[in-house]
């Protein structure tokens, strides 16, 4: 009944999925644990389904599933990869499944014994991810802790951006949830609603930060608002303990520049970070 325009390869027949538990509710709907028999090899395997709402609107139907086609080539070690999609209504997202559940949450159940080479493991990861989806020319606009599953102890990936871009951004943070991330956005994204690769790095500075503090928000008892008043007066998020003073400082004076063309590419920041991983392991 509905017109659906979706490339044949990404779609996955119901029968070869079996839901298992629930693992958690998100702004598209919940999120199983299942099991995929593979028709063609007949592997069975764990996977991570997303049921979506069925009151989506169709026109976010077919957004989500272009968006799903293109994130389907994105192969990355540090990218949560998509399996496929069952299609009809109501619609399963069918994702690589990452058993240890979200980093924020990760961070703050393991803080006591985490050592600093695993937080910079998990920085240069992302950086890994999204040196990778920039040289595509794609732009994330959701960088944050929140966005990130940790699939083993040493291995973090990027998920869910399909979605978070499929939907109208504006609409799906301020009408549905009342809940743009104005605390991760660069200035220009705040003011003008500008997305960029250089909004990504300023995104990415401060899911460093997270990192560093070990599943912490940033600004907790500051509001949206002053947040961007503050940034502008040239305030920034406060050195974490964890974090080593010459990264912060970097953090702080480069990729948190109000202006975008100050701030470094995404391949010279993975460059600093390998130093700085570098310099963490022999230690
Ligand atoms: P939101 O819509 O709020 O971004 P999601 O729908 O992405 O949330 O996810 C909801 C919950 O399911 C989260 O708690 C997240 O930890 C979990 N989850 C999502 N995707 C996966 C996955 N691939 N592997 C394991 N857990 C996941």
């Amino acid at each position: 009944a509905n017109s659906v325009q979706v490339d044949n390869d990404i779609r996955i027949r119901r029968e070869l999925i079996t839901l298992k538990d629930l693992i958690g509710g998100g702004q598209f709907g919940n999120v199983y644990k299942a099991i995929y028999q593979n028709p063609e090899t007949d592997e069975k395997m764990t996977v991570a389904v997303k049921v979506c709402k069925t009151d989506a609107e169709p026109a976010d139907t077919q957004l989500i599933l272009q968006e799903s086609s293109l994130m389907r080539n994105f192969r990355h070690a540090h990218i949560i990869s998509l399996i496929g999609v069952c299609v009809d209504s109501p619609m399963w997202l069918v994702i690589e499944l990452a058993p240890f559940g979200e980093l924020r949450e990760y961070l703050q159940q393991e803080k006591d014994w985490l050592p600093n080479k695993t937080l910079i493991l998990f920085c240069s990861q992302i950086c890994d991810s999204l040196v990778y989806l920039h040289s595509t020319r794609f732009v994330h606009r959701d960088i944050a802790a929140r966005n990130i599953l940790v699939c083993s102890p040493q291995c973090v990936k990027l998920a869910d951006f399909g979605l978070s871009r499929a939907l109208d951004y504006d609409a799906v943070y301020t009408a549905s949830r009342g809940k743009l991330p104005i605390k991760w956005l660069a200035p220009e994204s705040v003011n003008y609603r500008q997305f960029s690769m250089a909004s990504d790095v300023w995104m990415y500075g401060v899911c460093v930060w997270e990192i560093f503090s070990l599943g912490i928000k940033p600004w907790i008892g500051v509001s949206n608002a002053d947040v961007i008043m503050h940034i502008e007066q040239g305030a920034r998020l406060q050195c974490p303990d964890k974090c080593p003073p010459s990264f912060y400082n970097f953090l702080r004076n480069r990729i948190w520049a109000i202006e975008p063309h100050k701030r470094p590419t995404i391949d010279q920041i993975f460059g600093i970070v390998c130093d700085v991983k570098r310099q963490i392991d022999r230690n």
